[in-house]
């Protein structure tokens, strides 16, 4: 009897788990490799105390995404996990103020209080938003991209023709006028990990997401929505290896054969590899000759930024603030430059993550779960002092405006920044979100789903399209399973 073929997929993130359940569904005996303890790459989990702290995602938006992901093998998101609707979806403080994110019509109406005709522009960046979105998803959310040349293929002429130009930022200031209405709309883009002054147009449609399909909590976190993932590929029949570091792809014949395991040398033979990790360190374990891009290239890309995250367990509840919050510095009105390469010596933007307001199971004792994100320019040299003094001014800020001091309720306290990213996930630059998802790195200009030089290798995960966030890290899976499989995988409403 023929064996059947085998598959492995390189790193165990939301992407190498999307792309191993497809691989396994189409008959191959497919093997999974996490380097850490656990799969789920940044969607990582921590717990002291009684305290769980997420570290990575928090927003669950796009929820048709993974829907269409779970419906692919016949199941649902529920199936594996629940769903909550967070109402207000979040608030936004600004320098003078702050407001929540409403049902449509209420937002409509609030933002006319702050500037007659903003309610109206903002009615209209919504529906703008919505048909952005529906032309994203039926014409390039699945384009396996090759190169410039795709850019003549019919369908993705005229969705890229009627696409706006310019950044997301430049769409709503066009149609909102005040500070506070900007800022509360713009204050999410940070999911796809960029400021909305990066953030290319053509993925403007966070608005739509956020605010018709709405912010979804799923119970228990982003740990739940991993564990939904790993528990559908394995009764796929995914093997999963956790604590197993893929050192190199090994190449014979002029194809990738096998992939080495670091530290016991252990070679797994392979018909088709899926680097789900970094794609920059799978290319750099090749030899010169088999790599699609050069090491001049990685040094040019514009990396998304690090964060610093500080995941706080109180001792009692905290006042004023919702699940999700956004602080938007309008004051200066500057957005972070994420190609800067000195510290900013003022905080910017950040968010702050209350989840234990809708679940409280993640605090003992009538406590809460604070996690404070501040976005920094990646590849910064570490420097204690400045980032001490970013944290402090957060904190400063939060007590401030929510009129409660967090310092006085502190249990634990833990902060990670660059050196977690680059350790944990091999992260270039120690970037949270890898390749940024910018103009000039969108579409064909990312880095490709198929190796350029070895028919047999392939990427998935956010460096490569569609980009940074949850639910495109899912579809990249995909679209490297279905590049892999010679499949064109089809548009769904
Ligand atoms: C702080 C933060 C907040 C975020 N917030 C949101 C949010 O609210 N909503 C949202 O939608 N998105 C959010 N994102 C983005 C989203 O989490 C990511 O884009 C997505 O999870 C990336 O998935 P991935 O599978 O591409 O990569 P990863 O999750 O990084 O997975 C790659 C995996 O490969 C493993 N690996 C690396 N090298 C090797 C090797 N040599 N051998 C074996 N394994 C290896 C890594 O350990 C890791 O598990 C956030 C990201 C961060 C960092």
């Amino acid at each position: 009897m023929a064996r059947a073929k085998q598959a492995v997929i390189i790193g165990g993130g939301l992407a190498g788990l999307s792309a191993a359940c497809y691989m396994a569904r189409a008959g191959y005996r497919t093997i999974l490799l996490e380097k850490n303890i656990s799969v789920g790459g940044r969607a990582q989990f921590g717990e002291d105390a009684g305290y769980k702290f997420n570290l990575g995602p928090s927003w669950y938006v796009m929820p048709d995404i993974y829907e269409d992901f779970f419906n692919d093998f016949g199941q649902k998101p529920e199936d594996h996990y629940t769903l909550t609707r967070l109402s207000p979806a979040y608030r936004s403080f600004t320098s003078s103020s702050s407001s929540d994110a409403l049902e449509i019509e209420r937002m409509a109406e609030l933002l006319d209080s702050i500037k007659p005709g903003d309610g109206l522009g903002f009615k209209r960046l919504i529906n703008r938003s919505k048909i952005i979105y529906s032309k994203f998803k039926l014409s390039l959310l699945n384009e396996i991209w090759k190169g410039r040349r795709d850019l003549l293929k019919p369908s993705v002429i005229s969705a890229l023709l009627s696409m706006p130009r310019g950044s997301s930022s430049s769409r709503t200031s066009k149609l909102i006028s005040s500070k506070e209405g900007r800022a509360l709309v713009d204050s999410t883009s940070s999911i796809f990990g960029v400021p909305s002054n990066v953030l290319p147009a053509a993925y403007s449609f966070l608005p739509y997401s956020i605010f018709e399909q709405g912010v979804w909590y799923p119970g228990g976190g982003f740990s739940s929505v991993v564990s939904g993932f790993k528990s559908l590929a394995q009764q796929l029949g995914v093997e999963i290896y956790e604590g197993y570091q893929v050192e190199k792809v090994e190449v014979q014949y002029g194809s990738a054969s096998a992939v080495i395991i670091k530290d016991i040398g252990q070679r797994i033979p392979a018909d088709i590899i899926i680097s789900a990790s970094s794609y920059s360190t799978t290319e750099s374990s090749l030899e010169t000759s088999k790599q699609s891009y050069s090491s001049g290239y990685w040094s040019s890309r514009t990396y998304s930024p690090s964060s610093i995250i500080v995941s706080l367990g109180l001792n009692t509840r905290v006042p004023n603030i919702l699940h999700h919050n956004t602080f938007t510095d309008t004051e200066t009105d500057s957005e972070l430059d994420i190609k800067s390469t000195t510290w900013p010596y003022k905080i910017g933007s950040f968010h702050v993550s209350c989840p234990s307001l809708t679940d409280p199971t993640l605090a003992p004792g009538g406590g809460e779960v604070l996690t404070i994100t501040i976005p920094v320019p990646a590849g910064l040299r570490v420097e204690e002092d400045s980032e001490n003094s970013l944290v402090s001014q957060a904190f400063a800020r939060i007590s401030d405006v929510i009129g409660f001091n967090i310092n006085d309720h502190i249990t634990t306290k833990h902060v990670v920044s660059s050196s977690y990213f680059r350790d944990m996930f091999n992260s270039p630059a120690g970037s949270a979100y890898g390749v940024a998802l910018t103009n000039k790195q969108k579409f064909y200009k990312r880095p490709r789903a198929a190796s350029k030089k070895l028919k047999n290798l392939f990427y998935a995960g956010q460096d490569t399209n569609p980009g940074p966030g949850a639910p495109f890290a899912v579809v990249s899976g995909k679209l490297a399973a279905y590049s892999a499989l010679g499949k064109t995988p089809q548009a769904k409403s």
